[in-house]
């Protein structure tokens, strides 16, 4: 894998972020910017020779964040909101809060915390937040058994993560796809595919030292016995799509999708090979993808890393699925200043360039032609998710293009509620999922504590005290009504 720091100061970085937002540029640049020195040859140039200006976020109204979503939620998660508004209403006490949550008895976390950010127990009652999500118009879910592993977890049992998997998929994802494809009475391409995230650090015991050294012969073995438990999750999978791809031919997404997580770095050369023996194995050209990885946009290396990972599919003859994040581990990352970018500007416009390059490949055909034969924009940032939109939903490549259906926009549970409203309400996208964990909740704390350190990430005004306000006022209307 190629390694490349951005060397520029971030005054200049900064000013670059400004000027692609405020200037045309053509998305080949992606690949091919001479600061990257990328040793790659530059990707898809045929595709995007013609490629239109991306549009920019700045040249659309900002919009205040909306909290009618409210209305869908119950007394006791509106006092959650009100919980967590207000512990990230203040720097200090969202602090507080972190150093404290690991001695938090798990009653509170459950009554308080666990509700808003998970989607349940066990299958059915993951199945009946799959109902309410409808409801609000949310058609599908990424599915996660969270069970965090990578710290050495003795709890980990990979083939009990196999197996409960498999039965997510079965019992959960395809019956909700199938009855959202019946009843919902939209357009058979207009329902997102269910998604099922899978966790590479719980596939073996000792996971951490097995994606590190997935290279040397001691821990061969181990590697290949994670990648075999990892497939028999995605034929699962694989198969679902086959049997479902004779009932609905004319479909041209996929009905299920495997999504490999990313990790922190120190783990993704291991999960990185993962994902492409996977690709390799069940996204065949011209066919609806079944896998998709990660790419955590936050690294430096990672425009390069979307360059290789695409002509590594062009070479061995695969499509890739790809979900692109911005990172979740800049707190833990132990070598931050190496290895992700120096600052947020620059995390964004990468951000920004990747999507942008992404949506273009997959709209620069009808079908499942495209390389790049799948898309998942993971964000919370309004910003972003109104570049996706754009040129997803309104450029002149997407009208009437089937292919969109294969671009899906997805937040977590429990946030960027106002995002994923504005997404359905006044954008009218029907390509919207929630990122729904679940399993006990007392394997889900490292999860729920790394949604508190984002609530603290930036000044968000859909958080802290307007969140708090709003809430309050939603349940004196209720009560008052
Ligand atoms: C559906 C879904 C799936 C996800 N799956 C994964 C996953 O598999 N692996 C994973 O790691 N994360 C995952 N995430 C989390 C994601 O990586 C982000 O942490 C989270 O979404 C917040 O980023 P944002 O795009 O919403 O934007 P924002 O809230 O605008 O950005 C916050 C992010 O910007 C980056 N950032 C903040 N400050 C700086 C700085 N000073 N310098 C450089 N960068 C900075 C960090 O990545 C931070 O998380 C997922 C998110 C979603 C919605």
């Amino acid at each position: 894998m190629i390694s490349l720091r951005h060397a520029l100061p971030s005054s200049v970085v900064a000013a670059r972020a400004v000027a692609l937002r405020r200037q045309p540029v053509l998305l080949r640049c992606f690949h091919s910017s001479p600061d990257k020195k990328n040793n790659f040859a530059p990707v898809a140039e045929s595709q995007h020779q013609q490629a239109p200006v991306p549009p920019t976020p700045d040249a659309l109204p900002v919009r205040s964040p909306n909290f009618a979503y409210l209305k869908d939620f119950t007394a006791g998660e509106l006092l959650s909101f009100m919980m967590i508004g207000t512990v990230a209403s203040h720097k200090s006490l969202l602090n507080m809060a972190i150093k404290a949550f690991p001695y938090v008895p798990m009653p509170l976390i459950k009554a308080f915390v666990y509700n808003i950010y998970c989607g349940g127990e066990n299958i059915d009652e993951v199945k009946k937040t799959g109902a309410r999500l409808a409801k609000r118009g949310i058609n599908n879910m990424m599915i996660s058994l969270t069970i965090e592993a990578c710290n050495g977890n003795e709890n980990v049992n990979p083939d009990y993560i196999v197996e409960q998997t498999q039965h997510s998929v079965n019992e959960i994802l395809i019956p909700h796809t199938i009855s959202m494809l019946e009843t919902s009475g939209k357009d058979i391409n207009a329902i997102p595919p269910g998604y099922v995230a899978l966790k590479p650090t719980g596939f073996v015991k000792n996971a951490a030292a097995v994606l590190k050294n997935y290279n040397s012969p001691e821990y061969k073995e181990l590697f290949e016995d994670l990648v075999s438990k990892a497939s028999a999750v995605c034929q699962t999978i694989y198969d679902a799509n086959q049997r479902l791809a004779q009932l609905y031919p004319s479909r041209v997404a996929p009905f299920a999708v495997g999504v490999i997580d990313a990790e922190k770095h120190e783990l993704q050369n291991g999960v990185y090979e993962l994902q492409r023996r996977l690709y390799k194995k069940f996204n065949k050209v011209n066919s609806p993808v079944s896998v998709v990885g990660t790419l955590q946009m936050y690294l430096s290396e990672s425009s390069d890393l979307l360059a290789m990972e695409e002509k590594l599919a062009k070479e061995n003859n695969y499509r890739l699925g790809l979900k692109l994040v911005r990172g979740a581990y800049i707190h833990s990352e132990k070598n931050r200043d190496t290895v992700i970018h120096k600052t947020k500007e620059d995390t964004d416009m990468n951000y920004d360039q990747g999507i942008s390059y992404c949506i273009d490949s997959i709209l620069a055909h009808q079908g499942n032609e495209s390389v790049i034969g799948h898309l998942v924009v993971a964000s919370h940032n309004a910003e972003s998710m109104r570049l996706a939109t754009q040129k997803t939903y309104k450029s002149e490549f997407s009208i009437g293009n089937k292919n969109k259906a294969n671009i899906c926009l997805g937040q977590l549970l429990g946030m960027a509620d106002s995002v994923t409203y504005d997404l359905i309400k006044n954008d009218k996208v029907d390509n919207v999922i929630k990122y729904v964990p679940w399993g006990p909740p007392l394997e889900t704390k490292e999860y729920l504590l790394r949604r508190l350190e984002e609530n603290g990430d930036a000044v968000k005004n859909d958080n802290g005290f307007p969140l708090v306000r709003s809430a309050l006022s939603t349940m004196f209307k209720r009560l008052f009504a």
